[in-house]
C-alpha cells in the first residue's frame, strides 16, 4: 500500500462495528435493514419470489444489492423482524446458527457453473466456517475461480483466484501475488491466511494489516494473479440476461414482474449491482438498467436523507439528475465515474471515483479523484450548483 492510500484509510471514518444480517439487523432512517446472504449468490425462482413477498409483508418493499453480492430488505418494522426471519429460514436463506450466518461473506463471480472450481471451493469454505478464528465482522472471501479473476474490484480479505500460469492461488487482499495451491489444499490455505491475520493482531481488513506486517514464509506469495477480466454488462450472458440495477434499489414488485416477464428459473446477484437471470429470456424494462452505454452504471449514491440518519442531503434523486451530465463530460476528458455520498463514511463506493460529492450540513464537498473519506477541493457547494460545476469539469 502507498503512503497515500495508507493516509486515506486513516482517513475513512469509522464504520459502524458490524454487518447487517439477518438475524442482527441494523436501524436505519427508514426502519431496519435486514441482510441475506445468498449462497452463492444464487436464488431459485421460488425463494426469489419469496424473498419478494416479504420484502412487502414485513418491510418497505424496497429490496437492496449490496456490492458483495448480497441482498437487503429495508424499512422492515421491529415488529415484524421475527417473522421475516422466520419466512426466510423457511425459504431455506438463512443458516440455523446466526454466528455462521454472520461470518458467511463469500463472494463468487456471477458465472459459476456446477461441478467447478468456484461451486466446489466456495461450498467447501462455506462448509468449514467453523474452523476459521474469531475475525471482524466485515472480513470476507472472493473465490473467484473463473478462467480469469473478474472480483478484483470486489471487496474481500482472503481471494481465491485463477493465477497466471492457469493454477489456483490464496492471495491476501494488498498482496500482489498469492500462494499457489491446488483444489485440495485451497481451502486449507484460506484458513492459514485468517488464522495468521488473526493472531497477529489483525484489525479490521487485511489489506491494511498487510501494509504493517510481512506474511510468515510458508504463506510467502510466488505466483501472479492472471489477467482480470470484465464482470458482465447489461445484455446477454452465457445463463441468461443480465439487469443492472441503480444505485442497488429496486421495488420488490419490479423484481417480480420481471421475472414473470422472462420466465426465468432462478436469479444470479453480481457484485456492481447486477443481476442475471437464468435461462430467461430477454424482456423490456424501464426499472432496470438495459442498456451498456447508460450513465447510471459509473454513478454510486448511497441512500441519503431521509432514508439514513447521518446524511444531511438526498442524493438519489440528484444523481439521477446529474447523470446524463457525465456522457457529454466524459467524451471531452471530463469525470466518467461520479459518487454522491451522504456523508464522509462513502458507504456505496469504497474506490476511488473520478468526482465524488460528500454531503455535509446540506451542501456538499468536492472531491476530485479520491473517496468521500478523501480531502475536497472545494467546500460548501449548494445542491444546485452542482450541474454546473460538474458541466464545466
Ligand atoms: S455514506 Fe450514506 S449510507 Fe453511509 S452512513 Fe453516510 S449517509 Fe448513510
Amino acid at each position: 500500500m502507498s503512503t497515500a492510500e495508507h493516509e486515506d484509510a486513516d482517513r475513512r471514518p469509522i464504520a459502524k462495528g458490524w454487518c447487517p444480517g439477518a438475524y442482527r439487523p441494523m436501524r436505519s432512517g427508514d426502519g431496519l435493514i435486514v441482510r441475506v446472504r445468498p449462497r452463492l449468490g444464487r436464488l431459485t425462482l421460488a425463494q426469489a419470489l419469496g424473498l419478494c413477498e416479504a420484502a412487502r409483508r414485513f418491510g418497505s418493499g424496497i429490496i437492496e444489492l449490496t456490492n458483495r453480492a448480497n441482498l437487503q430488505l429495508r424499512g422492515v418494522r421491529e415488529s415484524q423482524h421475527l417473522k421475516l426471519v422466520a419466512a426466510l429460514a423457511e425459504l431455506g436463506l438463512l443458516d440455523d446458527d446466526p454466528s455462521l450466518e454472520q461470518r458467511r461473506n463469500i463472494v463468487v463471480p456471477p458465472l459459476w457453473r456446477p461441478g467447478d472450481d468456484t461451486e466446489r471451493l466456495a461450498n467447501e469454505l462455506a462448509a468449514r466456517l467453523g474452523e476459521l478464528p474469531p475475525l471482524p465482522a466485515k472480513f470476507g472471501f472472493a473465490v473467484d475461480a473463473g478462467p480469469a479473476p473478474v472480483l478484483v474490484f470486489t471487496s474481500a480479505d482472503v481471494r481465491i483466484e485463477r493465477g497466471r500460469g492457469g493454477g489456483l492461488i490464496v492471495r491476501a487482499d494488498g498482496a500482489r501475488d498469492g500462494v499457489s495451491v491446488d483444489p485440495s489444499t485451497a481451502i486449507d490455505v484460506v484458513i492459514a491466511l485468517a488464522s495468521w491475520f488473526a493472531t497477529t493482531g489483525g484489525g479490521t481488513r487485511m489489506k491494511a494489516h498487510l501494509a504493517q506486517h510481512a506474511l510468515p514464509a510458508a504463506l510467502a506469495p510466488t505466483t501472479a494473479p492472471a489477467p482480470q477480466a470484465a464482470l458482465p454488462l447489461p445484455g446477454p450472458t452465457l445463463l441468461g440476461p443480465a439487469y443492472y440495477v441503480a444505485f442497488g434499489q429496486m421495488a420488490a414488485v419490479s423484481l417480480e414482474q420481471l421475472l414473470q416477464d422472462c420466465a426465468a428459473d432462478a436469479l444470479r446477484v453480481a457484485p456492481r449491482r447486477a443481476i442475471i437471470l437464468e435461462n430467461a429470456s430477454w424482456a423490456a424494462s424501464s426499472e432496470f438498467i438495459t442498456a451498456h452505454d447508460d450513465p447510471l452504471l459509473n454513478v454510486d449514491a448511497c441512500p441519503g436523507a431521509p432514508a439514513c440518519a447521518s446524511a444531511t442531503v438526498e442524493t438519489r434523486l440528484l444523481a439521477r439528475g446529474l447523470a446524463p451530465l457525465l456522457a457529454g463530460t466524459a467524451r471531452l476528458g471530463g469525470p466518467r465515474t461520479l459518487h454522491i455520498s451522504g456523508c464522509a463514511k462513502g458507504c456505496a463506493r469504497a474506490q476511488a471515483a473520478d468526482l465524488t460529492l460528500v454531503g455535509r450540513d446540506g451542501s456538499f464537498d468536492i472531491v476530485r479523484v479520491g473517496t468521500a473519506w478523501d480531502r475536497p477541493s472545494c467546500m460548501g457547494v449548494a445542491p444546485r450548483a452542482l450541474a454546473s460545476i460538474i458541466g464545466t469539469d
